[in-house]
């Protein structure tokens, strides 16, 4: 077979090695290695004819990082093999970059993680400057560290200080940020000018030494033994810490690659490097993270989940009815996917409020430069606020989002249905009312759904999809296009009170309530749950949806079910400290000025010290801090267990995804069955079982999860 590195060479003795590795993308798999070995041996055979090399791709991309099918798949058994192989990759990158020829990465499309490591042991960097190209080291966000070579040069040329930010926060650059960064050294506008270019830089016969191959080199900014290196050397641990309440071991090797390897010749700081790659490959918190962040998001932009018929048809005006928070935010993520939005309220004035919300965020995003003055005026103008609904004729796609109330939302719907075109596709972006009830608003229920955003949904990235019990499949396939189109991630549930996310989400906020009314001292519920690695304490989520919120749905919940309400609804330690909350003590939350925490007008919030004196009984550590973690993060997951048997989830990537892209279950985890799964079914069992035994029936897990369990199974 020929070699997947194509090579040739002109008259001048500059060879071009391109790169066409079999599959959509170049990845650093056993393919790759074999090829580049073969390359380097016989570049090394011809190096007296070689002027020096040009290395591009003949993919899209320039090269896509490491092969993620075979890193989810070491294991400790095969750490040994792992190392050696990443050992090879390293060798291979340090034989060109000390071949004795110029070396130029002609980088002609993304370069990502291991790509970016490839374009980085080249002597000089020339990027085509399209703005779709991407620059730098994602794999943080997937527990992994740029393990061939990225950390020991990007420290080598930046320092410990610039380097850090760019290899522990996942950021990607443009081809214009990268070259501002010092990744790129320069910007050609078409692939003829990027390889001229390379060429013309190999031609003027530079000195083929990296910066850390001269003699005399130093990191930048670390001089071990001056004190004015100690504060960075003695504060960034503590530093990353805070940031990641040691649940992200990638965020501390990193660190410590960087660090330690500053301090160390290159090769050493190579094999540093490798160790911890080693490390964090064959660990549990990057198996969580490649599984849920990559192997499932991926499978659910797929289209896993939206039915296979109904051909796309792209949403060209959209009625946003109801224009405050969640309403103006939804008008401004399709106006920023080019779609036409009427938004709706009360009256015209109303609506232009919720416009003008969306002109103050769009502001902010110019005034630092991350927008300019022209896109904000196109986006802007693509909203039309309206009091009428006539103004809604022409439109393809209704989003409903008044006040959280039955009556009004089915006034509302019915009399908009009325203007909009005769197929479109109506949607309610409410919380908690089943959607089967609502699409009674609506003389064809086939065309009802539900549209569930996320606060603040400039920023939030899930949308969860959910299906009435009359929704027909082309009404699924086009909202789900839909939240395609306006880039967010969809996952699809079936009706059910509260659907996956807000149930769920309801366990965390009633378990954190029960440990205060228990007697568990306040601080320690919140600390414990960021500790876990969940977004925000429970206490202090529960303000920002204000406390009577739980009270409604209870109360809503009664209402609807009558005897059919689960036991013990309205009841228990958390019901408790709800009533006394809103009612004797008149603290219902962030918008009405206090609740869980205070909120000086000059100052961070802070817990209500009253809130010691009401309810923690003396140390407030009563309840073990492994228990506290274990009831908050399995409340949760049991809560997901039953939501997936009983068929209002139906994969287990919407599972995992929705949690931590919803409701910020904690990421290390892979989400609230990963967590399940990495727990290991028997122990995560057992483990209920002692919870439900000390702390209520809620924990017990269900016959379903035990005989999974049981049968060796995982999710
Ligand atoms: P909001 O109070 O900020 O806005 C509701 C808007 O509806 C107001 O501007 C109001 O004037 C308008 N409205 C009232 N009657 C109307 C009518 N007859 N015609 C047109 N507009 C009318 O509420 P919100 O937080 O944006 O929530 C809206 C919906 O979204 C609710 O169903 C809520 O449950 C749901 N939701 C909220 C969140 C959240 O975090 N806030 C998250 C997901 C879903």
């Amino acid at each position: 077979m020929s070699n997947p590195i194509h090579l040739s060479r002109d008259d001048e003795g500059v060879v071009t090695l391109t790169l066409d590795l079999p599959g959509s993308a170049n990845v650093m798999n056993a393919a790759y290695r074999d090829a580049m070995g073969a390359t380097v041996e016989r570049l090394r055979a011809q190096v007296e004819d070689i002027t020096g090399v040009v290395i591009t791709s003949a993919k899209q991309t320039f090269f896509a990082g490491g092969d993620l099918n075979t890193l989810i798949q070491v294991d400790q058994a095969h750490a040994a093999e792992f190392r050696r192989e990443l050992d090879v990759v390293k060798g291979q990158l340090r034989a060109l970059e000390t071949l004795g020829r110029p070396v130029v990465a002609a980088v002609n499309g993304s370069a990502l993680g291991g790509g970016l490591e490839l374009a980085l042991a080249c002597h000089h960097r020339v990027c085509l400057d399209d703005p779709s190209i991407r620059l730098g080291f994602p794999e943080v966000t997937l527990g992994l560290l740029p393990g061939a070579g990225g950390i020991a040069r990007t420290v080598r040329m930046f320092g410990v200080q610039r380097a850090l930010p760019l290899l522990s926060e996942g950021r990607q650059l443009r081809p214009e940020q990268a070259l501002k960064a010092g990744w790129v050294d320069e910007l050609a506008h078409d692939r003829d000018e990027l390889v001229a270019k390379a060429r013309a830089w190999v031609l003027a016969d530079p000195q083929p030494l990296q910066p850390w191959d001269r003699p005399g080199h130093r990191v930048p900014d670390l001089k071990p033994f001056d004190p004015e290196s100690y504060p960075l050397l003695a504060a960034a641990p503590a530093v990353v810490r805070q940031k990641t309440h040691g649940c992200y071991p990638a965020v501390e090797r990193i660190l410590a690659a960087a660090v330690e390897g500053a301090l160390l010749d290159f090769e050493t700081a190579l094999a540093v490097e490798s160790e911890y790659m080693t490390e964090l490959t064959t660990g549990q918190t990057a198996k969580n993270m490649i599984g849920t962040f990559w192997f499932q998001l991926n499978e659910i932009k797929a289209g896993r989940s939206r039915p296979q018929g109904p051909e796309a048809r792209p949403v060209r005006r959209v009625a946003v009815l109801g224009a405050g928070m969640m309403g103006a935010g939804i008008a401004e993520v399709s106006a920023q996917a080019g779609i036409d939005v009427v938004l709706k309220d009360v009256d015209e004035a109303a609506a232009r409020r919720g416009v003008e919300a969306v002109a103050a965020r769009l502001d902010r995003r110019v005034a630092k430069g991350r927008l300019t003055a022209a896109k904000r005026d196109a986006l802007l103008a693509r909203i039309t606020p309206t009091g009428s609904d006539a103004d809604l004729a022409g439109c393809d796609l209704v989003v409903e989002a008044v006040f959280e109330d039955r009556d009004l939302k089915l006034r509302v719907l019915g009399t908009a249905e009325k203007e909009v075109l005769p197929d479109a596709v109506i949607a309610s972006n409410t919380s908690t009312l089943p959607i089967t009830g609502l699409a009674g608003a609506v003389p064809e229920p086939e065309r009802f759904i539900g549209l569930h955003f996320f606060s603040p949904v400039d920023r939030m990235p899930l949308v969860e999809i959910i299906t009435g019990s009359r929704t027909a499949p082309e009404t699924l396939a086009r909202a789900f296009d839909y939240v395609l189109q306006i880039r967010k991630t969809p996952i699809v549930v079936n009706d059910s009170r509260g659907f996956y996310t807000s149930r769920t989400f309801g366990t965390y906020l009633t378990e954190g309530i029960a440990l205060l009314g228990e007697g568990v001292h306040p601080a320690l519920v919140e600390n414990v749950a960021r500790k876990a690695g969940m977004a925000v304490g429970p206490l202090a989520v529960c303000d920002e949806v204000t406390l009577t919120l739980p009270l409604r749905i209870r109360a809503q919940t009664m209402t609807d079910l009558g005897d059919a309400a689960p036991a013990g609804l309205g009841a228990g330690p958390a019901y408790e400290v709800l009533l006394a909350m809103t009612g004797e003590l008149g603290r219902t939350g962030k918008a009405g000025g206090a609740g869980f925490y205070e909120y000086p007008a000059d100052g961070a919030k802070y817990l209500w010290p009253g809130l010691v004196q009401r309810w923690t009984k003396g140390d407030g550590l009563g309840v073990p801090e492994q228990d506290v973690r274990d009831r908050l993060l399995y409340i949760q997951a049991l809560e997901t267990v039953r939501i997936l048997e009983e068929g209002v989830l139906t994969s287990v990537a919407d599972a995992n995804v929705g949690s931590v892209l919803g409701i910020g279950f904690a990421p290390w985890t892979g989400g609230t069955l990963q967590f399940v799964n990495a727990t290991g079914l028997d122990r995560f069992v057992a483990r209920a079982d002692e919870l439900a035994d000390a702390y209520g029936e809620r924990f017990r897990p269900t016959p379903g999860l035990r005989a999974k369990a049981a049968a060796g199974e995982r999710f």
